[in-house]
């Protein structure tokens, strides 16, 4: 190229022909800003712990990465890969599998709970299914590991996707450190989150060795360009009036909306679904199997507006969703011991991830928050103040709101 103008492709990375095969199958043309600063060292063993915004492909430079070293041998895991919700982990595994069309002998799997342990096992006993890469959540993972029916001592890359999530939550970060411990301790070890806060980074970099560290020290770059972001002051009784008219103005691909709870989710659901909206709901309290098949279905374009809990608050990753809306303003009641600021930075970090699952990869998008209380008045000025950007008012009748 010429001097100055630089523009990296994929094949600079040197990356085996099978998988450079596969990138383009993706329809992938340029590594994202994130990829061209952590690909090159990744694929030399380097441990990562990399924040960088939502949407610009922190899974891929894991995926590739670990695609490009692996040595498969029959019978081992030599790459472990875990993240804090099922569908995330599903979805995860088959970003392996869209990457790794062209390596058959790689195997890999996805484990995570509510589904039958047995047939894990089965998969882990024989070494014609035995999978070389695992996704994985950590309860379920742990579970195997326990009852020795997974053996790590094969494992060379230990992932963690959502990071710092899952380093913050008290439980699943004990699962995570039990299975880390059952690990060898020479392997690499990579983290990623949009979120990272200066608290955060000295945990993640007790599991590391001198890691290659990307993180965005600036906030307000954590948010995206082309996401325009609304709020809608209003009562809680007027929630719903409100949101059939959004749906109504905007012209949406497909929405996400969020809500505090699995009641709260199904019961609006049925309300869309009762005013023909193509409308499905996702949360903890169906099977998982079904939920998984919502989340297909909803990634299939079977249903354009998805209402979730936070399950679908991180990593979901759907091409078409344009608009996310807050129905329920982020909180965070799961920590009540935490103090104000904590809570406020936390529901701000909340509501970034869930905003970014509009937008992804730099496409336009549009947010719409609700606001009923005062407590969301606050959450709303802590976002405003920590991204320093101002959330307009969502104008009557959507009045120049453009997806
Ligand atoms: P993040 O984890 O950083 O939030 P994802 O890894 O989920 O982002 O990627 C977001 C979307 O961007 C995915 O649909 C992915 O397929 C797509 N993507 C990632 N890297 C590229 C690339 N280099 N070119 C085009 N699309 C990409
Ligand atoms: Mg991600």
């Amino acid at each position: 190229s010429y001097v100055g103008i630089h523009s990296t492709s994929f094949r600079d990375f040197l990356l085996k022909p099978e998988l450079l095969k596969a990138i383009t199958d993706c329809g992938f043309e340029h590594p994202s800003e994130v990829q061209q600063v952590c690909i090159p060292q990744a694929i030399l063993g380097t441990d990562v712990l990399c924040q960088a915004k939502s949407g610009l492909g922190k899974t891929a430079v894991f995926v590739l990465s670990t695609l490009q070293q692996i040595e498969p041998v029959a019978g081992e895991c030599s790459v472990l890969v875990m993240c804090h919700t099922r569908e995330l982990a599903f979805q995860i595994r088959n970003e392996y599998q869209r990457f790794s069309k062209y390596m058959p002998e790689v195997k890999t799997s996805v484990f995570y709970g509510g589904t039958d342990i047995k047939e894990n096992e089965k998969l882990l006993a024989n070494k014609e299914t035995h999978p070389h890469v695992i996704v994985a959540t950590p309860g379920r993972l742990n579970a195997l590991v326990r009852e020795k029916k997974l053996r790590l001592g094969s494992v060379q890359r230990f992932v963690l996707d959502e990071c710092d999530k899952m380093l913050d939550q008290i439980d699943m970060r004990r699962d995570v450190q039990e299975i880390f411990r059952a690990t060898p301790t020479q392997k690499q070890v990579m983290m990623f989150s949009a979120t990272l806060s200066p608290a955060t980074r000295p945990v993640c970099k007790k599991f590391m060795q001198n890691p290659l560290e990307i993180y965005v020290d600036d906030e307000t770059k954590l948010t995206l360009h082309g996401l325009q972001q609304y709020y809608v002051k209003l009562g809680e009784a007027e929630k719903n009036r409100r949101l059939n008219d959004i749906l109504d103005q905007l012209n949406y691909n497909q929405v996400i909306v969020f809500v505090k709870s699995t009641v709260r989710a199904t019961e609006l659901d049925r309300l869309l679904r009762e005013c023909h909206f193509p409308s499905v709901a996702v949360h903890s309290g169906v099977s998982q199997e079904e939920r998984i098949k919502r989340y297909t279905d909803f990634k299939n374009f079977v249903h354009r507006v998805c209402v979730s809990t936070d399950v679908f608050g991180r990593g979901i990753d759907i091409e078409r969703i344009n608009v996310a809306i807050n129905y329920d303003m982020p909180d965070s009641p799961q920590n009540p011991g935490a103090s104000d600021k904590d809570s406020l930075a936390q529901a701000a970090d909340t509501y970034l991830h869930r905003v970014g699952r509009a937008g992804r990869f730099g496409t336009k998008g549009v947010s719409v928050s609700f606001v009923s209380t005062e407590r969301d008045e606050q959450v709303l000025k802590a976002i405003e103040a920590r991204f320093e950007r101002k959330i307009e008012e969502y104008p009557e009748g959507g009045e120049g709101v453009n997806v």
